[in-house]
């Protein structure tokens, strides 16, 4: 089976869908939009899912659920029949293990303050205090450790939110522009990490290459006559009429005579 998420392109091993039944992205990436973007949208079609259900990924022998509105309503964190359910993601699993681990992924706890209790490693096990959300976790965080996350690494990076870099703000600004602050460790550590691309137009950084490429192509235009007769080296453009004025009448004419 190398059947990769359409996400995060890694083997497809756990799954999570929805009423639309597309059944390509692994339930780490699903559980992270749900729950870190509340983006509850399947990435495929864009249907809202209010639950999803999650179960090993066997290809055409994944378990399907045949209708959704058999799935228990109204129900708590923890086993309800033969699933379990996850309440911040709204998900079942039919699997207590990966349940578990999905749980943990999305616990809210201060790394700060876990490690002060001599918590055992198992991010599982840690109990410490706990937070109701993300944006709560970042008040603490800055308020009584003048500590930040970064924000692309959270959305784009597949840890645990505990197991997220912790950054002043001028080692966020530098992991940001370069990638290699005092927290992002050594060359060895960073794997080749350069900070987080930005687009030039909007001066704004994207987690990595994918983000950027989707947000230059759906957000700014490129000529269509460079892209052919260049290809891998048209520009992109701000605005339209950034576009008109310095490319098109001149590719325009150039496309008469050629
Ligand atoms: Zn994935
Ligand atoms: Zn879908
Ligand atoms: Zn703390
Ligand atoms: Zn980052
Ligand atoms: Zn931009
Ligand atoms: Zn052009």
């Amino acid at each position: 089976m190398d059947d990769c998420c359409a996400v995060c392109a890694e083997p497809l091993e756990w799954v999570s869908y929805g009423p639309c039944f597309h059944r390509d992205v692994c339930s780490t990436c699903v559980s992270r939009l749900r729950f870190i973007c509340d983006d509850r949208r399947c990435c495929i079609c864009k249907t809202p899912s209010d639950v999803v259900f999650v179960t090993k990924a066997l290809g055409d022998y994944t378990r399907m659920i045949s209708d959704f509105s058999s799935l228990p309503s109204d129900v708590r964190e923890g086993q309800v029949g033969s699933y379990w359910y996850h309440e911040d993601t709204n998900a079942f699993f039919d699997d207590v293990d990966h349940y578990k681990m999905i749980k943990a992924m999305c616990r809210l706890s201060c790394s700060v303050c876990d490690k002060l209790e001599d918590q055992p490693h198992d991010p599982s096990k840690r109990r410490g205090m706990m937070f109701r959300n993300i944006e709560q976790l970042k008040g603490h965080l800055f308020h009584r450790h003048r500590l930040l996350m970064c924000s692309l690494c959270l959305e784009g990076r597949k840890v645990f939110i505990c197991e997220q870099k912790l950054f002043t703000r001028s080692q966020l600004n530098q992991h940001i522009s370069t990638g290699d602050s005092e927290v992002d460790g050594s060359e060895s550590d960073r794997g080749g990490f350069m900070g987080h691309p930005m687009c030039e137009f909007c001066r704004t950084p994207f987690y990595g290459d994918n983000e950027l490429y989707t947000h230059m192509s759906t957000e700014h235009y490129t000529c269509h006559i460079c892209q052919r007769w260049h290809p891998g080296q048209f520009e992109y453009y701000k605005h339209y009429d950034d576009l008109e004025a310095s490319c098109l009448h001149f590719c325009f004419f150039y496309s008469l005579f050629n």
